[in-house]
């Protein structure tokens, strides 16, 4: 994956590669550009002179971690990574944590128990983050299988528009986090 940041200014570059062991947690650990263009040996040439111009790598790991049954207790709650982490492959965690923010701040402001409110919140919450969750460990295999049938089944599903149509995705770009009903508690 790449993009533009910094206004255009710097070219963002992702690559992915799977390791059967990783034994670090930090994500400032540096690569070197030889150890990066040696992983993408073969690819298009535009692949390697993106890699070949980069100053400096970093190389981290992306764990997966299962749902949590809970995030609330008492008075106290999580949000974001801390209590529902995912794969990059729905692009959502970082919204899902602003989202949750938002979520919370109604709550607060609707329920007049902390208490109440934060498992309102988690109420809410839960299942959106959960299904992405799930979705973005979904993508992970499909988006990285080598040529074969079940690449060219995925190739020819994703032809048809399918799950990664406008309408399908409605659920995930139409939701308002701070829609939070009124509750009488
Ligand atoms: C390669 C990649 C691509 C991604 N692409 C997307 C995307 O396209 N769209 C998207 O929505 N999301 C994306 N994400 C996910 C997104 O970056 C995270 O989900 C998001 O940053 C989570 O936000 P957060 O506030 O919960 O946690 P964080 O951003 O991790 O913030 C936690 C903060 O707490 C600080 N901290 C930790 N411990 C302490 C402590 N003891 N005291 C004080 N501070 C502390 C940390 O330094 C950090 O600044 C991507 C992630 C990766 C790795």
């Amino acid at each position: 994956m790449h993009y533009f940041v910094s206004r255009g200014r710097l070219l963002n570059f992702v690559g992915w590669t799977e390791h059967d062991e990783w034994n670090r947690e930090d994500w400032t650990d540096r690569a070197t550009v030889a150890r990066a263009l040696t992983a993408f040996a073969g690819w298009h040439e535009h692949v390697r002179t993106i890699i070949a111009a980069a100053e400096t790598c970093f190389i981290w790991a992306l764990f997966d971690r299962d749902p949590l049954p809970r995030w609330s207790v008492g008075r106290t709650t999580l949000l974001g990574d801390a209590c529902h982490p995912m794969y990059p492959f729905m692009g959502q965690g970082a919204a899902m944590a602003i989202e949750d923010g938002a979520a919370l701040a109604a709550c607060l402001r609707t329920i007049g128990d902390p208490t109440e409110a934060l498992l309102r919140y988690e109420r809410l919450r839960l299942p959106r983050v959960t299904r992405l969750q799930a979705m973005s460990r979904a993508n992970k295999t499909r988006f990285h299988l080598r040529d074969g049938p079940a690449q060219q089944a995925r190739d020819a599903e994703w032809a048809k528009a399918g799950d990664r149509s406008p309408n399908a995705l409605r659920w995930l770009y139409e939701y308002d986090p701070g829609d939070v009903e009124p509750v009488t508690m």
